[in-house]
């Protein structure tokens, strides 16, 4: 059995959605200090490194975070790596690729995971994300979760129509994953949002595991 650990470790340097708050790590306690235990405040956007998006954060509609369902969070997934030629997801370029609905949770390995392997720190508005019809081409199939490799799963400039039509039918919508160090197949998927009450996403931490 292989762990593959496909989340962001959350720090500081980690680019962010431009107008959210960065990471902030303070230290309020100090053992150095003299202090009986080191303790640290944390502030952040929820939408920080890897996390997931809840209906709420672009439909207003109170299906929030902790609401998720665990059930599609863990499970069989599917892990495809787009050439690095490949701009969008598109209904084209789902047309042309092995998703198919048998598929009920698959994550998309594109040219943004390089940006991850080498540790970019600025964020790239050139990301690669899914295009809205490639949006409804995944509702169509019945898809439950959609994972990506950049901070958005909707092109930058371009947020709202993809956002809406994943999250209106309920589609899991994870962001952030580095899928650098794996390959196309199938696996397990354990991506565990942090149990946030009201919250429109929380960090998760995502592991896939290989039989
Ligand atoms: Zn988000």
């Amino acid at each position: 059995m292989t762990i593959y650990d496909i989340s962001l470790t959350i720090s500081p340097d980690l680019p962010t959605w431009p107008g959210d708050p960065a990471l902030e790590l303070e230290q309020i306690e100090s053992m150095d200090k003299g202090a009986h235990a080191n303790v640290t405040r944390m502030s952040s956007a929820v939408h920080i490194g890897t996390h997931v998006d809840a209906p709420h954060h672009f439909l207003n509609d109170g299906r929030t975070v902790e609401s998720l369902p665990l059930d599609v969070l863990t499970g069989p997934c599917y892990v495809t790596q787009l050439p690095d030629g490949i701009e969008a997801i598109t209904a084209e370029v789902l047309d042309r690729s092995e998703i198919s609905s048998e598929m009920k949770r698959v994550l998309f390995g594109t040219r943004n995971s390089h940006l991850w392997a080498k540790g970019e720190s600025t964020f790239q508005t050139d990301f690669v994300a899914i295009t809205e019809d490639g949006a409804e081409w995944l509702v169509e199939h019945g898809i439950q979760l959609v994972g990506v490799d950049y901070l958005s799963v909707a092109p930058y400039g371009d947020s709202v129509p993809t956002h809406t039509i994943l999250l209106k039918a309920g589609v899991v919508v994870v962001e952030g994953l580095n899928l650098s160090q794996v390959m196309r197949g199938f696996y397990d998927l354990y991506c565990l949002p942090l149990k946030i009450a009201g919250s429109d996403g929380a960090p998760a931490r995502a592991i896939l595991i290989q039989h």
